[in-house]
């Protein structure tokens, strides 16, 4: 994957060491984080930044194409640095945990609707719910006991 501060002035984006930051714990982190997650993990990493400066990085962002952000069920807002391909998530009801899985089919949009009324579709937004494997084992733990 292209630097960071490439990427950033590929998008248009000045770059700026909060940009950076928060591009940076996206590409590192294959999680999904909540803009919360994200703040923690760039002071982690010795950079101060303010609550809202994080939103607006992430939002500022995701409107230059370097981050996709995914709401699964209206529950909170995560963000991912991988754009640009047509991959899907497998979330859990459990816990929340969000993976990446690869399309089936490929390109977008991947499903057709039965009708698309004149639309031009250029996406289908596929969320796969269920358990993940741990989750599972504790249902299965607690059944058992
Ligand atoms: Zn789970
Ligand atoms: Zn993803
Ligand atoms: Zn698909």
């Amino acid at each position: 994957m292209e630097q960071v501060t490439d990427r950033l002035r590929a998008a248009g984006l000045r770059v700026t060491a909060p940009r950076v930051s928060v591009l940076g714990v996206l590409d590192a982190s294959h999680d999904h984080p909540r803009v919360d997650q994200v703040i923690e993990r760039v002071r982690t990493a010795g950079v101060s930044i303010s609550t809202q400066a994080t939103y607006d990085v992430c939002e500022a962002l995701h409107r230059a194409g370097l981050a996709r952000r995914i709401a699964p069920a209206g529950g909170p807002v995560r963000y991912e640095s991988r754009v640009g391909d047509n991959h899907h998530h497998l979330v859990c009801r459990g816990c929340g945990v969000a993976v990446d899985v690869d399309c089936a089919v490929g390109r977008a949009a991947c499903l057709e609707p039965s009708d698309s009324n004149g639309f031009a579709i250029d996406e289908a937004e596929v969320t796969f719910w269920g358990l993940c494997p741990l989750c599972q084992s504790t249902v299965e733990g607690t059944t058992t006991a």
